[in-house]
């Protein structure tokens, strides 16, 4: 047995080299956040150049042998390292299985086809024509099959591309949630449907300046306990959030002179991704222990603020009077509750990101499904725009009037990011259920909230999800914070108390 001096020396050695990796990846993502947020339009190839660079350097030192023996060497033997330490090693050692199982000759030709994919989807959208991304789609899906091959499965070779965003994520699981949302929301929101408005809610598409709204978004975002000396809010065409560092985490908002409730929406949104990455333990920077843990779990935090939390009367009781006074000419002869219920309207819309909380579900539920039929071939894709039509009448009774409004409107299929989607219904289901358990652990949290004092609520994540990183997965931490795992009816029991209260059920 090695003794245990040797252990930490070569766990010192595999820190330094992560953490070198890491410098790397942290400074391509600051070139991205820069390309979005600043950069001048004729510095776009070279751009690209250097980001190519440092991409490739940073896979080369990611594969380098010296790193695989070092992480090898601790994986069998792991005396003398505390339990994080083990995690670390653990966790890095399934990275690089997993990676292996690719070749350099597979990563180059998955990446000319998705090249490929990319441009003729713009094409297509502008168009508004299927036909001219189906080929180059048909091929992307070939394409991913080989790769559920190469990596392995057991049940559905769609599980393996599952599991690249959402860790021991399986078919077999998201039937069983996509059924309840089938069965239960698809019904309960055409009950709603056919309540009709809540309330009149044009007051909410008027001229609201552009420096007021920004200052309203970075006092939202101080609110939730974001912090500015270690991250920074900018705008972009898309809002998103970028992290360097526990200590530099940078969010982005889009400001509409008449749509302020996307700029507070996205600024909550945004905000929570933005407080998971500055609650991860900066002593873990460039390990497993200092990542999110997964796109599920990453988009929990940002659905628990942008809706349990900041589409709540407790919430807009705090802020309600800041908003009117900002906002006197807009706003004056509304009251709490009809602005309450104004940003809590239930209306099917063709575009997912313009979805309300509950419709937001049956969006994902069609991709799913089409996702799913792709990869087991019981959908050809030369049908996809037709089955694609057929669902959104089904499912929300809305005809898609042109496949830029419909298939083509996400970029996500032409990047081939087949199992990201699920992610988003995952993200608030989890938020719903972290939601419920919270309220249990912190019986003055409603009032906290109305008070505007939301402290309370962040350290709560933080102590139960943030600070782990990646030393648990989904469903373990799911059953570590709420004693079960992943159940829809938290979700369906919270919208059907809210929603049934303002449209009076
Ligand atoms: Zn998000």
């Amino acid at each position: 047995m090695k003794p245990t001096k040797n252990s930490q020396e070569q766990y010192q050695k595999y820190v330094l080299a992560m953490q070198k990796i890491q410098d790397l990846n942290s400074a391509t993502a600051l070139l991205h956040w820069d390309a979005e947020v600043n950069a001048p339009t004729k510095g776009a190839a070279r751009r690209a150049s250097q980001i190519a660079t440092l991409t490739a350097t940073a896979h080369e030192w990611t594969t380098a042998k010296e790193l695989d023996e070092l992480i090898h060497a601790l994986y069998e033997s792991k005396n003398g390292l505390s339990e994080n330490e083990a995690a670390n090693i653990t966790l890095s050692w399934e990275h690089l299985q997993k990676a292996k199982k690719l070749s350099t000759d597979f990563v180059t030709q998955f990446s000319t086809i998705k090249s490929a994919a990319s441009n003729a989807w713009v094409k297509a959208r502008k168009a508004k024509d299927f036909g001219l991304f189906a080929n180059e789609l048909e091929a992307l899906i070939e394409q991913l099959k080989q790769k559920a091959r190469l990596i392995g499965y057991e049940a559905h070779p769609y599980d393996a591309l599952l599991d690249e965003y959402e860790k021991g994520m399986t078919v077999a699981k998201l039937d069983v949630l996509f059924e309840d949302i089938q069965q239960q929301l698809v019904a309960f929101a055409k009950q709603l449907r056919t309540k009709g408005k809540a309330t009149e809610n044009t007051f909410l598409d008027k001229d609201y300046d552009e420096d007021e709204q920004w200052k309203l978004g970075l006092f939202l975002l101080e609110q939730m306990g974001y912090d500015f000396e270690a991250g920074r809010q900018d705008k972009s065409v898309h809002p998103f959030t970028m992290s360097l560092s526990a200590t530099d985490v940078r969010v982005t908002t889009r400001i509409l002179r008449d749509k302020p409730l996307e700029m507070i929406s996205s600024c909550i949104h945004e905000g929570g991704h933005g407080l998971y990455e500055q609650g991860l333990k900066d002593e873990y920077y460039g390990l497993p222990m200092g990542m999110a843990t997964s796109l599920g779990i990453h988009e929990s935090q940002s659905r628990i603020w942008e809706n349990n939390v900041g589409l709540s009367h407790e919430y807009w009781q705090a802020n309600f009077l800041r908003l009117q006074q900002q906002f006197p000419a807009q706003l004056q002869d509304i009251t709490l509750e009809r602005f309450y219920k104004a940003i809590n309207q239930v209306k099917p819309n063709l575009i997912r990101i313009q979805a309300d909380e509950i419709h937001y579900h049956l969006h994902i539920l069609i991709r799913y499904q089409l996702e799913k039929g792709l990869i087991e071939g019981s959908i050809a894709v030369k049908d996809l725009d037709t089955v694609w039509n057929k669902l959104y009448q089904d499912y929300m009774g809305i005809t898609v009037p042109d496949s830029a409004q419909g298939v083509l409107q996400d970029i996500h299929w032409s990047e081939a990011l087949f199992g990201y989607f699920p992610t988003y219904s995952l993200g608030s289901l989890y938020a719903a259920q972290f939601f419920a358990q919270a309220e249990k652990d912190l019986p003055n949290l409603k009032q906290e909230i109305a008070q505007g004092n939301l402290t309370t609520l962040r350290i709560w994540l933080n102590e139960n999800i943030h600070q782990y990183g990646q030393k648990y997965t989904s469903e373990e931490l799911c059953k570590r914070i709420t004693g079960e795992g992943l159940n829809f009816e938290y979700f369906m029991k919270y919208v059907k108390e809210k929603y049934g209260a303002i449209y009076e059920l």
